[in-house]
């Protein structure tokens, strides 16, 4: 099922059970604080969350580490050429090519990106290398590759027959407007505490379908896509990433936290604020944002309907759709 059947068939049903092992909760439906904590946990955005939580719960389990639990819970939708936001069979950007943005970052302020990244199926494991292997936190574009390349990662065409006739489709108008809630518009964030309680978190997307050349969103810049720290806890982003750039939009989260906020109250003020702001044009703009204390308490906040995300833990795996402002 992809996200643009999940969300018709969530219209359709209302709450009520997806599958055997999924759970789809009430929208806007109150929870308890004690039902929402748990450790070791895995967090990811939008439907394919759910595989990908899978993925990093196979680490969490067995006693891996936050980081590598990340990094394989993201290689799912990053070599699913289904996905078309994400990894291989990305959309491209106007002149056709597939350009991946990325990062990591642990609960110890340890980080890593990559931006504008071309031929690599698993941007995610750059960035991994980025924050271990070098002195710095990003490299971009054809830095970035030959780096990759240096690494042993292997150059792979990544543009699909069914990506390149997307973008082949949206040149006969090329009509750049992003629309909210389908699959031009989705990144996989994902949050994880291990059994040893540490936090860490991923973010990768191919960015906007059909974006300008040498566009870069949210995703890969540290504290506007991704934030954790392991004092407070972590949030990540989704949408559209100059809105979340514009008020540094996971490290607020954070920062809320930090002094206070439950997760969800916290990414609930950041969405307000992107509200404020795009108060004009808001009916164009989703952001999302997903959020976990080092605890085990986890919420989000969407601007409209249609953001849902995914919670793995040793007593559930449910899709949740987010809280939002705007109906
Ligand atoms: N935040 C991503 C970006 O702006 C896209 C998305 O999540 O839909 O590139």
């Amino acid at each position: 099922m992809n996200r643009k059947s999940f969300i018709k068939l969530a219209g359709i049903a209302g709450a009520g059970i997806v599958s055997n092992s999924i759970s789809l909760l009430g929208e806007n439906k109150k929870k308890t604080s004690k039902s929402n904590h748990s450790v070791p946990i895995v967090i990811s955005t939008w439907n394919m969350g759910l595989g990908a939580n899978e993925g990093a719960w196979k680490v969490l389990s067995s006693g891996g580490d936050a980081l590598t639990a990340v990094e394989q819970g993201v290689w799912i939708p990053e070599a699913d050429p289904k996905e078309m936001t994400v990894g291989l069979g990305g959309f491209p950007d106007r002149e056709g090519r597939v350009t991946l943005d990325a990062c990591v970052m642990r609960g110890d302020g340890a980080c890593g990106a990559v931006l504008a990244l071309e031929n690599i199926v698993h941007p995610v494991s750059v960035a991994r290398a980025v924050m271990e292997k070098t002195p710095h936190v990003i490299l971009t574009g054809e830095g970035a590759l030959q780096f990759a390349l240096q690494q042993g990662f292997k150059k792979e065409n990544l543009l699909t027959p069914e990506s390149e006739k997307a973008w082949k489709d949206w040149l006969k108008k090329s009509e750049y407007k992003p629309i909210i809630n389908i699959e031009n518009h989705d990144t996989i964030g994902m949050l994880a505490i291990d059994q040893a309680g540490k936090l860490a978190g991923a973010c990768t997307t191919s960015g906007m379908a059909f974006k300008m050349r040498g566009r870069i969103g949210d995703s890969p810049i540290i504290g506007a896509g991704l934030f954790v720290d392991e004092e407070v806890g972590g949030a990540t982003a989704t949408g559209h990433g100059e809105e979340v750039i514009r008020i540094a939009g996971s490290h607020l989260v954070v920062e809320l936290m930090r002094h206070g906020k439950s997760p969800e109250a916290a990414c609930k003020e950041a969405v307000d604020r992107v509200y404020k702001r795009q108060k004009h044009r808001i009916k164009d703009i989703q952001v999302g944002f997903i959020a976990v204390s080092k605890e085990g308490e986890y919420g989000a906040y969407c601007v409209h309907k249609g953001f849902s995300y995914a919670v793995k833990t040793a007593q559930k795996t449910e899709l949740i759709p987010g809280k939002y402002l705007i109906d």
